[in-house]
């Protein structure tokens, strides 16, 4: 089986998002993080687990590569930054730009990155935020660039300018790039088909310089930060029992994790590396893992269907 990750440009982009896994108002343990709900007018404490993922961000395989649960009272980006350093020495050459969203936007994480000599891309995020400002005035007498995609009947306007210092503690220059995205679509309104459009603005802020990559190649690297939603945690959650608590341990809760994720990697890479394209016609990812979980049915351990579950 071979295995070759897509990159954009030459350049490998891992993505890092925090997520909820599960929450429960009857079990908790040492580990949890707590919230007070209020529930016909009485107040409920809920425990829950959160933990932050690392992924790569490509074309077809959706690779996480490690987790880390958030401690007790703990913020996403503590996590995050305990979670990069373990996968900047585990996998020091998987990728070399980190993309996240606007709640990394700031000095530290930017300069935690710099200093490990990955680039990074951020949603540049809040009017208060003296670099968004500067963008935002320098662009507003700019003519924009712009690109179509016939494909995906997409027209993306886009504003790109490199310099900026006004990036509060920052120990580079930043890029920063805006674009308005224009999608038309067909859909059948009240029994007739109508030509609609949606846009949507974005903006990133990133160390990647012009020259380091094309604007196109920083608008999927941007856009790639979906991929931990969509293929990560959506996927796992919807079809995969990722937010499912097994067993309400600390070390438990992590293995299992990691074991899923491992899992799930691994299905894929046999799905879409291994099985010829002829063999794929017809079968889904969720298919191929009914059949497989069908050849095991005769090997499960005696009591196997025992297994303690917590609700
Ligand atoms: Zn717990």
């Amino acid at each position: 089986m071979s295995l070759t990750f897509p990159c954009i440009e030459g350049r490998y982009v891992a993505a890092v998002d925090g997520h909820e896994f599960f929450s429960s108002r009857k079990r908790c343990c040492p580990q949890c993080q707590t919230r007070t709900l209020t529930i016909e007018g009485q107040p409920v404490t809920e425990s829950y687990h959160q933990g932050v993922v690392c992924h790569l961000v490509g074309e077809d395989l959706a690779l996480a590569l490690d987790v880390e649960l958030f401690r007790p009272g703990e913020g996403e980006r503590t996590a995050a930054l305990r979670l990069l350093k373990r996968v900047f020495a585990a996998y020091p050459r998987f990728f070399d730009v980190v993309v996240a969203d606007a709640l990394y936007f700031d000095a530290p994480f930017i300069n935690f990155c710099i200093d490990r000599n990955k680039h990074v891309i951020v949603t540049a995020k809040g009017d208060h935020r003296l670099l968004v400002q500067d963008a935002k005035g320098l662009f507003a007498h700019q003519p924009p660039g712009r690109w179509v995609d016939e494909k995906d009947r997409r027209t993306v306007h886009f504003w790109d300018e490199e310099g900026f210092t006004s990036c509060e503690g920052v120990k580079r220059p930043l890029r920063v790039m805006r674009t308005e995205e224009t999608v038309r679509r067909r859909e059948r309104i009240a029994g007739r088909w109508e030509e609609t459009e949606a846009t949507t603005t974005w903006s990133w802020a990133t160390t990647l310089s012009k020259r380091q990559m094309s604007p196109r190649g920083l608008w999927r690297s941007g856009h790639g930060r979906w991929d931990i939603e969509n293929d990560c945690f959506n996927t796992l959650a919807a079809h995969w029992g990722l937010d499912h608590c097994f067993k309400h341990e600390p070390t438990a809760i992590g293995d299992l994790l990691l074991t899923s994720l491992i899992a799930y990697a691994l299905l894929q890479a046999f799905y879409l590396r291994n099985l010829k394209p002829a063999a794929r016609t017809g079968l889904t990812l969720i298919g191929l893992a009914r059949e497989l979980d069908r050849g095991l049915v005769g090997c499960r351990a005696p009591g196997a269907e025992s297994l303690a579950r917590a609700p």
